[in-house]
């Protein structure tokens, strides 16, 4: 099987939006189908040839649930228990809150390749922003627009690079 990559991160950072950049798929879109509860979505990216495979653990869930503390440990189970390398995302024009620093405390610590997306840096100008994340303990930071497609290639040639 091809090796897979999550994207973790709290509701509303943009999980799904990298995760149909990704794909160059719309397979995620919120509320496309109401009623219908799916807790992670998967897909496929191919990146210079290569192969992966890749889950959006925040699937659709209705946003009340979402915002429940217990979904950034279904989350970080599904990371944890499933993927070769793990994507987290944050908003990067909000203040960090409990559940980054509490979701970054777990993937941290299982020793496995956590890569951690700044995503919303859509200008050049507010790039720099991103550097105040490390502070979250992260080797491997990339600022990203999964809106407008920047930083995205950066991020991929690190990750594939460790599948
Ligand atoms: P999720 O809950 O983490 O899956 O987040 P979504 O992908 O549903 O995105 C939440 C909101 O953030 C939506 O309104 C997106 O359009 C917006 N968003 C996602 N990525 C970006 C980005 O790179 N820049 C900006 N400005 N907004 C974004
Ligand atoms: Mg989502």
């Amino acid at each position: 099987d091809a090796p897979l990559i999550a994207v973790c991160g709290r509701p509303n950072v943009g999980k799904s939006t990298l995760f149909n950049r990704l794909t160059g798929t719309r397979r995620s879109i919120v509320g496309d189908e109401p009623g219908i509860t799916r807790d992670r979505i998967y897909g496929e990216i191919e990146w210079q040839s290569e192969y992966a495979r890749i889950v959006d653990t925040g699937g659709v869930v209705p946003d009340d649930e979402a915002l429940i503390p217990s979904e950034i440990y279904r989350q970080a189970r599904v990371a944890l228990d499933e993927a070769d390398a793990i994507i987290m995302v944050v908003d990067g024009r909000t203040e960090l809150a409990a559940p980054d620093l509490e979701l970054a405390r777990i993937l941290l610590r299982s020793g496995k390749h956590i890569f951690l997306a700044v995503n919303k840096m859509d200008t050049v100008q507010i790039t720099s922003d991103a550097e105040n994340f490390r502070q979250l303990g992260f080797r491997d930071v990339f600022a990203i627009s999964a809106e407008h497609n920047n930083g995205i290639g950066d991020l991929l040639d690190a990750v594939f690079e460790t599948l």
